[in-house]
């Protein structure tokens, strides 16, 4: 409900946007949220009372679409649009019309110091005083009918904001330090649940490795982090489209665990379908546990009640490009992968496979030419599915120098190309 009084804050304890995530050039909010907006800026809380957006409606802020996101990991992402609109903009080699700015080292091939403007710098310190706003409020009696949503801002300081993001990574395990490209889907708002901890290869260029060997989880381990995600989600539950069973390689974690997980985690965390849009479900997958997953397997995640991406790190179908960046499989098992990768697409309707390939102004030319020659003469039949991603090496210096050579991959490709960026929760 809307309402207005004397003082500066208009209130709304619930607003209900679309149930459908639509990508757009405007930041919808979709589900159930709270609002709370002063003269310059809209707050957004989830139905926990977290701040999640934080958006500037004066004419100084850079443009009308950009915002502040909190992850649940407690990160303030800044979402740019960009210099550029229409096709020629971020959304070309996003997917997505914003680019997420990271407050934290990652590999973006375009970087905005969104810090070192004191426009965008004044949104997080207009939080810090509307939540002295609140406080006073609260103890003066002001508000009556916004008195819960109050109760719950409150009770959600930054220091509980913090430790809230510090109980995620201790039900999960650790935290998530890269989520697959594909999570763009639902705007990275996935539910984390670990199947898997530690990867196959431990590959020598790769910045977001755990130093475990793979050991799969038991079911037991998931159904306790089920139960505890639950309790910590809480209410916002209802606003979450997309489940990530991790970590680094949940395809090797097998068919059987991977469907009792999607199974239990789609019934606890009461996912659903609204109108034709399923529930998203996120996997990443080596070459190896890729090769080694049987018909079987897709046609079981084919079954269940979600969509599944699973995301290969291919990373290179040059030997030496392999070698130099120390992953430990052969040129032709990722040409093998790919082709498979083809195959699924083909037959299944409710699963794609998406593939990374690696991005350097250090790699040799070899890469670049053998990678466009694989997806200029793929044999696909549709474009639809089988997005690539190329991933900027985290210490390539000329990042934005690859955009030039990026445009001209995914000229020539026969399948979707985007930019992968390195996003942790
Ligand atoms: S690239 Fe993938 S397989 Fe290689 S070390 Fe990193 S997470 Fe593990």
């Amino acid at each position: 409900m809307d309402f207005l009084q004397p003082q500066p804050l208009r209130i709304s304890v619930e607003k209900q946007g679309p149930d459908r995530l639509v990508k757009q050039r405007f930041p919808l909010r979709f589900g159930r949220y709270s609002e709370i907006r002063t003269r310059d800026f809209e707050f957004c809380f989830n139905l926990n009372g977290e701040i999640k957006t934080i958006r500037g409606l004066s004419p100084a802020w850079p443009h009308p679409a950009e915002q502040f996101k909190r992850t649940i990991g407690n990160d303030w992402v800044y979402y740019t649009v960009g210099d550029k609109s229409g096709d020629e903009g971020i959304v070309s080699w996003m997917g997505e019309y914003y680019l997420p700015c990271l407050p934290y080292p990652s590999n973006p091939v375009w970087e905005i110091k969104y810090f070192s403007n004191p426009v965008i710098m004044n949104a997080l310190a207009q939080w810090s005083q509307l939540f002295g706003n609140l406080y006073m409020a609260r103890s003066k009696g002001l508000y009556p009918h916004a008195k819960g949503l109050m109760e719950k801002i409150l009770s959600h300081d930054d220091q509980k904001l913090h430790s809230r993001a510090q109980k995620l990574h201790q039900i999960i395990g650790e935290r998530i330090s890269v989520l697959p490209p594909d999570t763009r889907h639902v705007d990275y708002d996935v539910i984390p649940l670990t199947l898997a901890d530690g990867c196959l290869y431990h590959c020598k260029f790769c910045c977001v490795k755990s130093e475990q060997n793979f050991k799969k989880r038991s079911q037991e381990s998931i159904r306790r982090q089920i139960e505890a995600l639950k309790v910590h989600f809480n209410a916002d539950l209802v606003n979450y489209q997309g489940l990530f069973l991790g970590n680094h390689d949940g395809l090797a974690a097998g068919k059987d665990l991977i469907c009792f997980a999607a199974r239990k985690a789609y019934d606890r965390f009461g996912f659903r379908q609204i109108k034709d849009q399923i529930p998203r479900l996120f996997l990443f997958g080596s070459v190896g546990s890729f090769l080694k997953s049987g018909r079987t397997l897709f046609e079981d995640l084919n079954r269940l009640p979600f969509f599944t991406h699973i995301n290969i790190g291919f990373e290179s179908v040059d030997p030496a490009t392999l070698t130099r960046i120390g992953k430990p499989i052969k040129a032709s098992q990722v040409r093998e992968a790919f082709e498979k990768m083809l195959e699924i697409n083909a037959g299944f309707d409710r699963v794609e496979i998406t593939g990374n390939f690696i991005a350097g102004d250090r790699l040799s030319p070899d890469h670049d030419d053998s990678l466009a020659d694989l997806l200029k003469n793929t044999g696909t039949k549709s474009s639809a599915k089988g997005a690539i991603y190329l991933s900027p090496l985290r210490d390539s210096p000329r990042k934005r120098e690859l955009l030039p050579r990026f445009y001209r991959i995914k000229e020539e490709s026969r399948l979707p190309v985007f930019i992968y960026l390195i996003q942790r929760l």
